[in-house]
């Protein structure tokens, strides 16, 4: 199974049929069905639906960094609490994609979703935490009548409401609705991601590798969700996707002539990283 021309993205699985690494779906490469729904598949995953390891990945992530059992002390320990619960809402979010939530929905449904999670960890905390209004869960007061989107993290004034502001807003959350993550939620899932690579669990080692495999897959998605922010072309998804999972196989073999190759292929993503 060492042809050099294989397609790195594909992981054989049973009986001829082969795992994606980019959208998770597993089917038969050569039958024409399976090849249509494989693009489909990765239509979703531009939409932001992800695969469901690679989502249970970043919402557990995201969970146990949310969940402090002394409780939060200090700005910021309170800071990265709430970019996991960010981390968390963000998940939920590309389930809902994955099954077909309307764009239209993205607002309400993270403002949901953030009142839910606060209403969590409070009670886990245990204070009270009471809040009806769909739009203080996703506003936050920073002082000074600065506030700040907890979708997308933007800080603004909100008296100020200019036209060109709320362009800019309204651009930023159309950029996440095409992939393209604000930068706290992509570098939490980066280092989740690292984490669990350099983690070696006392289980057999079947399983070990799977978690490292999805690991690498959620540090690839979340080099994806950069470079969508700086602009790829949605075409570029299997080539980039393709160049970045033959680096880190690389890097992880050691194999100085694959690490070699695999840095000249990644010379053409650069200008996104
Ligand atoms: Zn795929
Ligand atoms: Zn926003």
């Amino acid at each position: 199974m060492n042809n050099m021309n294989e397609d790195i993205t594909l992981l054989p699985y049973h009986c001829g049929s082969v795992e994606c690494r980019i959208c998770g779906l597993k089917f038969l490469p050569e039958l024409e069905e399976d090849q249509e729904l494989h693009q489909h598949e990765h239509l979703r995953f531009l939409r932001g639906g992800l695969p469901y390891e690679l989502r249970e990945f970043i919402k557990r992530a995201g969970w146990e960094a949310a969940h402090c059992e002394d409780g939060v002390q200090g700005d910021d320990a309170r800071r990265a609490q709430e970019i996991a619960k960010r981390v968390v809402a963000y998940s939920y979010w590309t389930r809902d994609v994955s099954y077909g939530i309307p764009e239209s929905e993205f607002e309400p449904f993270m403002a949901e979703t953030f009142a839910f999670i606060d209403e969590s960890i409070a009670e886990d905390e245990d204070h009270a935490h009471q809040n009806n209004d769909n739009n203080d869960n996703i506003i936050l007061q920073k002082g000074a009548g600065i506030v700040e989107c907890r979708i997308c993290g933007l800080t603004f004034f909100p008296h100020l409401k200019e036209d060109t502001e709320r362009h800019e807003h309204e651009h930023e959350h159309r950029r996440i609705l095409c992939g393209g993550w604000p930068y706290d939620i992509r570098e939490f899932i980066k280092r989740a991601g690292y984490e669990a690579l350099r983690h070696k669990p006392e289980i057999e080692p079947e399983s070990e590798n799977r978690q490292h495999e999805i690991a690498k897959r959620a540090i690839i998605f979340a080099r994806w969700a950069r470079a969508v922010s700086k602009g790829i072309p949605e075409n570029d998804l299997e080539a980039y996707m393709a160049a970045h999972f033959a680096a880190m196989d690389a890097r992880e073999s050691g194999d100085r002539y694959q690490i070699e190759k695999a840095n000249q292929a990644m010379s053409r993503w650069r200008r996104y990283g």
